[in-house]
């Protein structure tokens, strides 16, 4: 007996300080290209060495759930945020595999910002064990790897076939022809400190959770 089509998941992390337009826009677009079955977004808990979030994790989660309130292409995950100790993707990836068995496709969504950077990620050579990647295109970062030696790992995994991403569970890196938006979670924070308007970058539940919490005033 053929075994059961399983659909494609993905798997979208993030620190969401705060969710944007610049997540949600290239990820839906996203979705509908590779016919993703459901995108779980899962806030991250960030490592010491970096700076920290402006909000807490209980207020980065609660801005996640007004975002995706009502679409239910979107789910959240707030098992990172769970935890005290800080939040390496392979490990959350592991522990998901392991949840739902070797033959899901599964996939890790991530910006070209965060491919460029993904060799500094730790145990980075393990994630196409655990899952794809797919890459959403982001405004001023290169399409090309930093390094000859980055550039051929690209090469090696990078697939175009919407096809193979579904009929494998994972080990492809998928360059999607996501819409650009130049928003960025760094500029938001700052134009709300300086009082401007963030209307067109957030949605308008976030914008009125982070007006009430009097968040990223400085
Ligand atoms: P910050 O400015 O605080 O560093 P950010 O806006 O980059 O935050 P993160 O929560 O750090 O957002 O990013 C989560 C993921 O979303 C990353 O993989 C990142 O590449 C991607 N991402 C964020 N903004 C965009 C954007 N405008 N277009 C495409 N991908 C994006």
């Amino acid at each position: 007996m053929a075994s059961p089509v399983l659909p494609l998941c993905a798997i979208y992390g993030g620190t969401f300080d705060p969710i944007h337009y610049g997540h949600l826009k290239p990820v839906a677009a996203l979705a509908t290209q590779v016919a993703l079955h459901r995108v779980t977004i899962m806030p991250n808990n960030v490592p010491p060495h970096r700076p920290q979030p402006e909000a807490n994790s209980q207020q980065r989660k609660a801005m996640v759930e007004l975002a995706i309130a009502g679409n239910s292409l979107f789910k959240l995950d707030a098992r990172e945020l769970a935890r005290s100790t800080p939040s390496y993707t392979v490990e959350t990836l592991e522990e998901v595999r392991a949840e739902q068995g070797s033959q899901q496709p599964l996939a890790f969504i991530i910006g070209q910002d965060s491919l460029l950077s993904l060799q500094r990620w730790h145990r980075w050579e393990s994630l196409l064990d655990l899952c794809h990647l797919l890459v959403c295109q982001r405004p001023g970062y290169s399409v090309a790897m930093d390094t000859p030696g980055q550039q051929r790992w690209l090469d090696r995994h990078s697939t175009t076939s919407v096809d193979e991403l579904h009929a494998a569970p994972a080990g492809k890196i998928y360059l999607a022809q996501t819409p650009m938006y130049d928003i960025s979670a760094t500029a938001i924070r700052q134009r709300l400190a300086q009082n401007l308007s963030c209307g067109d970058l957030v949605p308008a539940p976030v914008l009125a959770f982070i007006q009430q919490h009097n968040l990223y005033q400085r």
